[in-house]
């Protein structure tokens, strides 16, 4: 067949609304004292320059019914640490923030395993169409030799999404971006994040208190595989524009991951090519932000087919 999938354009904004309005549901239905969960907001965004408040003047003309302000610099709440960059303000996204990845995976696992769904620890070597049946339709064969067959397939493999497409005739091309992020531990006079937004972003990069003197910074953004040194270095001085309080923070800890990403396509690829078959994967660099409404989509081609 070695049919492509179109580009798709337009959705991304789409599928950020649906999840801003499944979050709190999922918040409330995944929340248990074994996994609590929190969705710690607002987002503040700094201007860098004269050129992105105007970009940001921009954007919030169109976008203020979704809870999107310009803060000026005189509107910063007080501190005891000095903003990266207070000179041109920033926008406040009232509805955006924050929520603990790994709290909320284990919270997901515990959901789906309360619900029955069966887990298998193995790699899918190849899927393949069943002709034999019209309901069960889906040959799954996994790396230990078990063949499941099954009535839908839902595929999310990341970079392994294209070999699995490619065997049944379709065609995606996906790349590797990889993130790097630190974490620092501030001077202790510098230790109270009162005031302080869920997430802070300046210069593109990403700020997140963590404890009383520990700060997240991510994430940078380097094609391929390979962590750089260099990278590292740029997030810790935010480019150019941390604070003398970032610049002598000490870095306890540092990790990378790999972002799946479309190549020459918007992220992330969805789509339902035929009865059964639904792919869903490429979220790069939103693949958590966008769970509910991916959920949401994929629930919706099954419920419709
Ligand atoms: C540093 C960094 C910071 C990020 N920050 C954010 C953020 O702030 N907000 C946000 O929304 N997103 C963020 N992301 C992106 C987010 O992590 C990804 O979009 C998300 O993880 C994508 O989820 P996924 O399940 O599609 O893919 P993955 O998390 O890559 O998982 C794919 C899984 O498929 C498995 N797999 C592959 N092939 C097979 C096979 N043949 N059979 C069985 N299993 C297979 C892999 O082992 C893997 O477990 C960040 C990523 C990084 C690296």
């Amino acid at each position: 067949m070695g049919n492509v999938f179109r580009r798709s354009s337009g959705r991304g904004w789409r599928l950020r609304q649906n999840s801003m309005r499944l979050w709190p549901e999922w918040i409330q239905k995944l929340n248990s004292y074994k996994t609590p969960l929190t969705f710690d907001k607002p987002l503040i965004q700094l201007a860098a320059s004269e050129k992105e408040a105007e970009i940001m003047d921009e954007l919030i003309k169109k976008k203020s019914k979704f809870g999107i302000y310009r803060i000026q610099p005189e509107d910063f709440p007080k501190l005891n640490v000095t903003w990266p960059t207070a000179k041109y303000g920033g926008l406040i996204s009232a509805f955006d923030g924050r929520i603990d990845p790994i709290a909320l995976l284990k919270a997901l696992r515990i959901a789906l395993q309360n619900i029955g769904v069966k887990e298998f620890k193995k790699t899918v070597k190849k899927l393949a169409r069943n002709s034999s049946t019209s309901s069960k339709r889906w040959d799954i064969l996994l790396n230990d030799g078990t063949k499941l067959t099954q009535d839908f397939v839902i595929i999310c493999a990341a970079q392994g999404s294209e070999k699995l497409i490619k065997d049944l005739g379709y065609k995606i091309g996906l790349e590797a971006i990889l993130g790097q992020a630190l974490e620092v531990e501030l001077d202790s006079q510098n230790n109270n994040w009162l005031n302080w937004p869920a997430v802070l972003i300046s210069n593109g990069i990403n700020l997140i208190p963590q404890s009383q003197n520990k700060l997240l910074i991510g994430a940078s953004i380097e094609q391929g595989t390979k962590p750089q040194a260099s990278e590292l270095e740029k997030l810790k001085t935010l480019k150019g524009l941390a604070p003398n309080w970032l610049k002598t923070a000490k870095v306890i800890n540092s990790w990378h991951g790999i972002r799946c990403k479309p190549i020459n396509q918007y992220a992330p690829i969805l789509e339902n090519p035929e009865p059964g078959l639904i792919i869903a994967t490429g979220h790069y660099r939103n693949g958590i932000l966008l769970s509910p409404a991916t959920a949401e989509w994929i629930g919706s081609c099954i419920t419709s087919s």
